[in-house]
């Protein structure tokens, strides 16, 4: 097949397959535990429930199967092989699912229809597209733009190299321009009019490139960016707490509801059965969003009980509150050669056991192997799959020394024996993490072992 080539470039090597790290795009899909994984964000917007099922084809036919939506909410599809790639990206173009490349810029998901957003980013996303794959600059992979115009789901808690934030002044609104952060962490540049916000981010894109390839926004700095621009330099901007994108939303007129995979992941099979389920509720409409949502609209008051209890049955939470939430977990088994076991069936006997405990106060980390795929950093409590057994990891990362080991049979029980020594210890009012941080490993490794 012709496309084939243009798919695979040349430039990946032996393999075909990136170094981790690196942006897995369709083109340079990078090598996991479970074969290749390609990550994608469509073009477009807004997804049709047509575009939805056809992921879901796609993903079983050509990987393993299961779909994943990320933190930044881009699509992620496992278990992929050199030969499966070039169908699926065939299978994409067939269904009309552009996926976007170069620079990742994001908007906030419900750009365009929230009455409350300041103003409405994707134009300007769409023109800064344009004209940075037109200046074919040599960027980071991982460079990414936000463009915020406000809203309820507004972008100002997502970190990126290049940040627009539009800003109501006595003269109307203007965009922030910012470098290396979130909107109150990122360092100011330049307060621009709307006329020149692609020109301002072109010249920053233009100086990271004279950095090198590898630069971020980080390396920049602002007092030169914006005298280049002949601007006078911007202040900071008052922190702004943007909803989270789980649950109920009522924009304007309508009923948007944000759904999120548990742990992050569905199997294509229930993501088939979730739209159909969907779509008889009404839902016409699906936008990706940050923390691993789902946007659906077109739903309405009479239909949003039955759209939530769909998601419940496969497995997809439609609230905050859900407890899994706060858990980190890799694919695991189901999708990972690397796994010695069944990780998000730990992490379901861990909400079964102590869901009550878990808080929010403190990181849980469930890592098939020591690699620690899900959450790379030091965690305050981590289970980890050995060669021996299920290690008990107190304050460190998956790969560090386990306090205590025990078969994954004997998990349940054992977090079972966890929660009764948490629940018997905490103090009126305490966070589950204080108790966690003053409770000796010993005695939490004791209990999980049932040395009690
Ligand atoms: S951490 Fe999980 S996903 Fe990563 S290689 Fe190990 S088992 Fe596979």
């Amino acid at each position: 097949m012709t496309a084939t080539c243009a798919i695979l470039p040349s430039s990946l090597g032996d393999t075909g397959t990136l170094r981790r790290g690196a942006c897995p795009s369709i083109a340079a899909p990078m090598r996991t535990g479970d074969g290749l994984l390609v990550r994608l964000r469509p073009a477009a917007t807004a997804l049709t429930v047509q575009d939805l099922l056809a992921l879901a084809y796609l993903a079983r036919a050509h990987g393993n199967g299961l779909v994943e939506i990320t933190a930044r909410g881009n699509l992620q599809l496992r278990g992929l092989t050199e030969t499966s790639v070039p169908p699926l990206a065939a299978g994409l173009a067939a269904a009309g699912i552009v996926p976007q490349r170069g620079v990742a810029i994001e908007v906030p998901p419900l750009a365009g229809i929230d009455p409350t957003e300041l103003a409405d980013a994707a134009p300007i996303a769409d023109a800064l597209r344009a004209a940075l794959a037109d200046a074919a600059l040599s960027l980071a992979p991982k460079l990414a733009v936000v463009v915020d115009g406000g809203g309820v789901l507004s972008l100002a808690d997502m970190v990126a190299d290049i940040r627009l934030d539009t800003v109501a002044g006595t003269q109307g609104l203007a965009w922030r321009l910012s470098v290396g952060g979130d909107r109150v962490t990122a360092r100011p540049v330049a307060l621009l009019p709307r006329e020149r916000v692609v020109e301002g981010v072109m010249a920053t894109a233009a100086a990271l490139a004279a950095i090198g390839p590898a630069a971020r926004g980080r390396d920049l700095d602002p007092a030169v960016l914006a005298a280049a621009l002949g601007a006078d330099p911007a202040p900071p901007l008052a922190a702004v707490a943007p909803a989270h994108p789980l649950g109920a939303h009522r924009i304007g007129t309508e009923t948007v509801l944000g759904l999120a995979p548990a742990y992050g992941q569905i199997h294509a099979d229930r993501l088939a059965a979730l739209v159909h389920a969907l779509a008889g509720c009404g839902a016409t409409e699906f936008r990706l969003a940050p923390h691993h949502t789902l946007l659906v609209r077109g739903l309405s008051t009479e239909t949003l009980a039955a759209a939530e209890a769909a998601a419940m049955r496969e497995h997809v939470w439609s609230t905050r509150e859900a407890p899994g939430r706060t858990v980190s977990v890799c694919t695991g088994s189901a999708g990972c050669a690397s796994a010695s076991f069944d990780t998000h069936a730990a992490a379901d006997a861990l909400v079964a056991e102590a869901g009550d405990l878990l808080d929010g106060s403190f990181d849980v980390h469930v890592s098939g192997c020591p690699k620690g795929c899900a959450h790379p950093a030091a965690a305050a409590v981590t289970l980890c799959g050995t060669a021996a057994g299920v290690g008990l990891v107190l304050g460190g990362r998956a790969g560090d020394a386990a306090a205590a080991i025990l078969p994954a049979g004997a998990l349940a029980p054992a977090l079972a024996r966890l929660g009764t020594l948490l629940r018997a210890r905490r103090a009126d009012g305490e966070t589950v993490g204080g108790l966690i941080d003053r409770t000796a490993p010993d005695t939490l490794a004791s209990a999980y072992q049932g040395r009690q």
